[in-house]
């Protein structure tokens, strides 16, 4: 696969504050790569290096083999699309996709079959004599998409470009932009703090933590690998049970901890035996029995209690209590019958759901 950008050792401090803290990255030509992190974690400064509004401070930014440090923002054929759309209000539609094309000196024919292209692209052909400031959110967020891919840049870069949006809506432009990609094949690059829009829209992603990145990988690879105790957090759900480590073999350990012996067969940390660790096991590897027969059948049995239920149609969320360590448990396809605050249950634990994370 061609390289579109690459970033080798790229740091870019402000004052005291080390924003972006040599990180090494390749984004793949076609790729949908996202970099996800907490608020403050350096998403917006990685973003504006890559776009040319701040140069790094030491190490190299490519596009393909070129070498951009220097090269100014308006020369770089990247696209933006922000979370406040910055849309021309006063403008129709079709004027503002226009921009891009006039500043490329295209001819007027030119710029009106782009401009239906991109209209039809992002599913909004009849719109384009609509002055913008009439516009639902998401139909502003289509036509700012339509702005940036009429130009057709090497890289489309977004900016949580649906946090405005309500949670329906999101949902549905989530699918909509993950179609624009798979139909235009273009590079884009969209950072966010939204776990869901990752897990849901990307090739890959990366986690980003304090300007360091943490993990790169696909969403399946980074929700059932996670690299360590913040990734397991802030990507999906998860428990922790801390321990130590007894005895380890073979991708296989057993881990001492306040509510028993757990066995873990997805060991790919190196651990030595007494290595403190943190147990992460998701919400949905919990299996909740009435009683200790059912139990018996999995790997790990562990005793709770019930300190509250959350019935919510499709699944069923389950707060309790081991040995004082706070645990969620997610059930998909509730039944009628259910289980109350304070009634004690097994919770049965495959060996393959537990996975031991460095400390
Ligand atoms: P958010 O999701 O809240 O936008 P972010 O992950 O995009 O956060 P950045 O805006 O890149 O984070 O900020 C990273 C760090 O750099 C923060 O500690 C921030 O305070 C600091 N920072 C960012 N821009 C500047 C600046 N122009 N001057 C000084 N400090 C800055």
């Amino acid at each position: 696969m061609a390289v579109a950008v690459q970033l080798t050792h790229v740091t870019k401090a402000f004052d005291t504050t080390l924003a972006v803290n040599d990180v090494s990255l390749k984004i793949e030509k076609g790729e949908f790569f996202f970099l996800l992190g907490p608020s403050g974690c350096g998403k917006s400064t990685f973003l504006r290096i890559v776009a040319g509004f701040y140069k790094p401070d030491t190490g190299e930014l490519r596009f393909d083999d070129t070498l951009m440090n220097n090269v100014p923002p308006h020369q770089r054929n990247t696209g933006m699309v922000f979370q406040n759309y910055a849309l021309w209000p006063h403008m129709s539609v079709a004027e503002n996709i226009e921009y891009g094309l006039t500043l490329r000196k295209l001819e007027k024919s030119e710029r009106s079959e782009k401009i239906a292209r991109a209209l039809e692209m992002v599913q909004m052909e009849d719109y384009h004599d609509r002055a913008v400031n009439t516009l639902s959110g998401g139909q502003q967020q289509r036509i700012a998409l339509a702005r940036a891919l009429v130009v057709e840049p090497s890289v489309l870069l977004l900016d949580e470009p649906i946090s405005n949006l309500d949670a329906a809506l999101r949902q549905q432009m989530r699918d909509e932009i993950k179609q624009i990609h798979d139909r235009t094949n273009i590079t884009m690059f969209y950072v966010t703090h939204d776990q869901v829009d990752a897990l849901s829209m990307a090739d890959r992603m990366a986690i980003m933590q304090d300007g360091i990145v943490i993990q790169v990988g696909t969403p399946r690879e980074v929700y059932q690998f996670p690299k360590n105790a913040f990734v397991a957090s802030f990507v999906g759900e998860t428990n922790f049970i801390s321990g130590k480590v007894q005895h380890t073999s073979n991708g296989h350990a057993t881990i001492e901890t306040p509510v028993g012996t757990l066995h873990s067969k997805t060991v790919y940390h190196n651990l030595s035996e007494g290595t403190p660790v943190q147990c992460s096991i998701r919400p949905e590897a919990l299996s909740v029995n009435n009683n200790q027969n059912d139990g018996n059948r999995a790997e790990n049995t562990i005793t709770a209690k019930i300190t509250a239920v959350n019935y919510l149609g499709r699944i069923e969320e389950y707060q309790l209590a081991a040995a004082d360590i706070p645990l969620k448990a997610v059930h998909h396809n509730p039944g009628i019958e259910t289980k109350k605050p304070g009634d004690t249950v097994q919770l049965a634990i495959a060996a393959a759901a537990v996975i031991p994370l460095p400390d």
